[in-house]
């Protein structure tokens, strides 16, 4: 979630990403646009309940944009199609001024290249390719206001492309996968296999392989925040997923190499939040979470 000024801006929304935003109390009225990086269930499954969220008692006068890469339109047609009955018995149960329809549905606006995809009320946001093969395309975004940056990496393996759209930028939020805890888990599903024959253990064990391809590792992380210059590293969507905050030995064996190359960094923890004052050098952390 970024703000900047009073306008909102929501980038993915995975499973549980709506419970949080009514834990947190965040106030949807000025919510702008979606932006999602790419179409894999995690970074959109929870895109229903945002809008139905942003739309019920919110008085919103338009349909929500999504931002997305090609196919972003077929998604969103079928969600608002699955919705369609779901909307129309809301709008006759609480009435028009409350659940007005003809701004209830979602809007894609496919993002067909790389560049400036919104330029608003001071904030200019840059959408640039990442790598996450077979997943075509897939977007990281960058967001410039008031001479303060953030990039966002969504999904993606190494990418020298994303280092140079990351030039310098104030906080870097990047996803990182754990090779040597993937590993473990290769080895355990391998071993459970050969003492069971269950295929389920054979298709886990392969799925942690099939993952390592296209996600970035923790050191390999780190090299990009060095090589783009980026002031805070925060990572984000770490894989294995973590059950709670890494702390102790997990957090040892996952960023073991990481200081070598990038000093200033942690992980994005439930309810982080990150304020850049306008025109200065100033990183101000708290947490929302009650
Ligand atoms: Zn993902
Ligand atoms: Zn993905």
């Amino acid at each position: 979630m970024v703000e900047a000024g009073n306008d909102l801006y929501i980038v993915d929304v995975g499973d549980g990403s709506v419970a949080n935003i009514q834990r947190w109390g965040i106030n949807l009225s000025n919510l702008k646009a979606v932006l999602i990086t790419h179409l894999h269930s995690d970074h959109i499954a929870d895109l229903p309940d945002l809008n139905l969220l942003s739309w019920v008692n919110r008085s919103r006068e338009q349909n929500l944009t999504i931002f997305g890469p090609k196919g972003i339109g077929t998604t969103i047609k079928g969600f608002n199609q699955a919705y369609f009955l779901d909307h129309k018995f809301r709008n006759e149960h609480h009435g028009d001024e409350q659940a007005p329809l003809g701004v209830d549905e979602m809007v894609a606006n496919t993002i067909e290249e790389e560049g400036v995809i919104l330029s608003d009320n001071g904030l200019t946001i840059t959408a640039f390719l990442v790598e996450h093969d077979p997943v075509t395309h897939a977007y990281g975004y960058r967001f410039d206001y008031k001479g303060r940056s953030i990039v966002i990496s969504g999904d993606t393996a190494y990418s020298t492309n994303l280092i140079n759209y990351a030039k310098d930028v104030d906080l870097l939020f990047h996803e990182a996968i754990s090779y040597e805890m993937t590993d473990i888990n290769t080895e355990a599903m391998t071993s459970f296999y050969e003492t069971t024959n269950n295929d389920f253990y054979r298709f886990g064990a392969a799925l942690f392989q099939h993952i390592e391809d296209y996600h970035t590792s923790f050191e390999e992380v780190a090299i990009v925040a060095k090589q783009s210059n980026a002031k805070k590293l925060i990572f984000y969507h770490v894989i294995p997923t973590p059950i709670k905050p890494v702390d102790g030995l997990m957090k040892n064996i996952m960023t073991e190499k990481v200081d070598q190359h990038h000093q200033d960094w942690l992980f994005a923890e439930e309810g982080l939040t990150i304020e850049l004052p306008p025109n200065s050098d100033e990183i101000v952390m708290s947490n929302v979470s009650p």
